[in-house]
């Protein structure tokens, strides 16, 4: 077969199923605790912020569970997504390996996110709900939510972390062009986001606080408004693996199979989307793809990070569950312009990571501009800072064939455009960015500042 460059499905081959990768997993389910009393979590608990079908699929262990059909028409305004082949790119590095990426950006809020984002107002929708609360860093997460919400005649509130509510207005601009109302968090709308505030007035958030006051918006409604999350938890992952199923049909049109699998990590949703399909493969037969999940050295969580009981968000009002973290207070620093600044990462990939079943590596926001940049010249998409971390990996791996002489066949997922991040390229650009690492003793503390929960857990 003729090589191409892009491979392209139709409306029919949008995936009917999410893949449950419980189902399959090796690893137990770590328990969820309820932060107030560290006792497991009961659907009581939960389903004061969510519905129950979501519920449902948080805890299911049903290998495959059936896409609605309403989403799926939704679905159409952007899947199936292409695969392209960066030959480009390949060219220009010299390299023998094969590299494929799957083009996330292409949905109309410019990342993966829809792809939970739809799932998760559908469900809303058909449980009566008429107003939800989330939280947004950068704001990709606020516009696929705010999107989706317009689709099925939701109210949303966005809790937007303030330095990029004052840094990065036009991702504001867009959620309120889709209809949402933002505000910059900490706010004075909240108790935990007061509490911040009078601690420190110059706070600038962090996506921790700024989950405390969406969950605490939500809690204290009376059952009205629902909240909801982007990222780490088990159904946004499901909703994800749109992107593996996809990629699995066009690597077979291309008529090879993936080595290695490379996405970034901030809460794992979209490296869970792409990765977890390859990892059933793997478990089935024995093909030994490599999934690898990369994260800022700013953000080390998989990489330095603790195994432990922690909060979801700092104010202590998310269910604790047990994750790589840098400790639920974390706040990240101003120097770094990547995004993934989450301090945790999915139970469910931290599971997998400790077992071996997943790897990890951590790259520092230089080399991740430079990959970005090198990736922009060669096939003229500009990539969101966050997927860039993947260009970076999938680089490094491109490169290392290049010494060994090996044709390997890599495959990232670019989770996202960069075009409301010019600011940060600008930074890049001029030279003022610099490698980070998040500091060693900030690692020596987190088990000081973690929860004390029941030795069972
Ligand atoms: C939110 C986001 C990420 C990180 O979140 P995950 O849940 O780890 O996928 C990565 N890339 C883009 C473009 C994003 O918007």
């Amino acid at each position: 077969m003729s090589q191409l460059t892009r491979y392209i499905l139709t409306e029919t081959d949008i995936p009917k199923f999410w893949y449950n990768i419980a189902a399959d997993s090796p690893v137990p389910p770590t328990p969820v605790l309820n932060p107030m009393t560290k006792e497991p979590v009961t659907p009581d608990f939960l389903s004061m912020i969510f519905p129950m079908e979501i519920i449902l699929q948080e805890i299911s262990a049903e290998r495959y569970i059936e896409i609605p059909e309403e989403v799926r028409e939704a679905y159409k305004l952007y899947r199936p997504t292409p695969l392209i082949r960066a030959t480009r790119l390949e060219k220009l590095l010299g390299t023998p390996a094969h590299i494929y990426y799957k083009y996330e950006g292409a949905s109309p809020s410019g990342s993966h996110k829809s792809n939970t984002a739809i799932a998760q107002a559908y469900y809303n929708k058909v449980a009566g709900t008429h107003a939800m609360t989330t939280e947004t860093g950068a704001g990709q997460w606020g516009s696929a939510l705010s999107m989706a919400c317009k689709f099925f005649d939701i109210a949303l509130e966005v809790y937007m972390v303030k330095v990029s509510y004052n840094q990065k207005p036009y991702r504001r601009y867009l959620m309120e062009t889709f209809g949402a109302q933002v505000f910059a968090s900490p706010s004075d709308r909240t108790a935990a986001g007061r509490g911040i505030l009078a601690q420190d007035p110059e706070s600038p958030g962090s996506l921790g606080i700024a989950i405390s006051e969406a969950v605490e918006v939500a809690a204290l409604s009376n059952g009205v408004k629902k909240y909801s999350l982007g990222s780490v938890l088990n159904h946004v992952l499901l909703h994800q693996t749109v992107i593996g199923e996809e990629c699995l049909k066009q690597m077979d049109m291309a008529g090879e199979y993936p080595d290695m699998v490379i996405a970034c990590v901030g809460g794992g949703s979209n490296f869970g989307g792409i990765a977890l399909p390859f990892l059933r493969e793997n478990l089935k037969s024995d093909r030994g793809t490599r999934l690898i999940a990369v994260e800022p050295k700013a953000a080390p969580s998989l990489t330095r990070g603790k195994y432990a009981f922690d909060y979801g968000d700092t104010a202590q009002m998310a269910p604790i569950v047990k994750m790589h973290t840098l400790g639920h207070d974390f706040i990240p620093s101003a120097i770094h312009a990547g995004g993934l600044r989450y301090h945790g990462m999915a139970p469910q990939l931290c599971a997998l990571y400790d077992a071996g079943l997943i790897e990890a590596v951590a790259v520092g926001q230089v080399g991740t501009f430079e990959a970005a940049v090198t990736f922009a010249q060669t096939e003229g998409i500009l990539p969101a800072p966050e997927s860039s971390h993947a260009i970076r990996a999938a680089i490094d791996e491109a490169l290392k064939c290049k010494q060994t002489g090996e044709k390997k066949v890599i495959l990232f997922n670019l989770s996202g455009h960069g075009h409301f991040d010019l600011a940060s390229y600008n930074r890049y650009l001029s030279g003022e960015l610099e490698d980070y690492d998040f500091p060693e003793e900030a690692i020596s503390t987190i088990e000081q500042r973690l929860p004390q929960v029941p030795s069972m857990a």
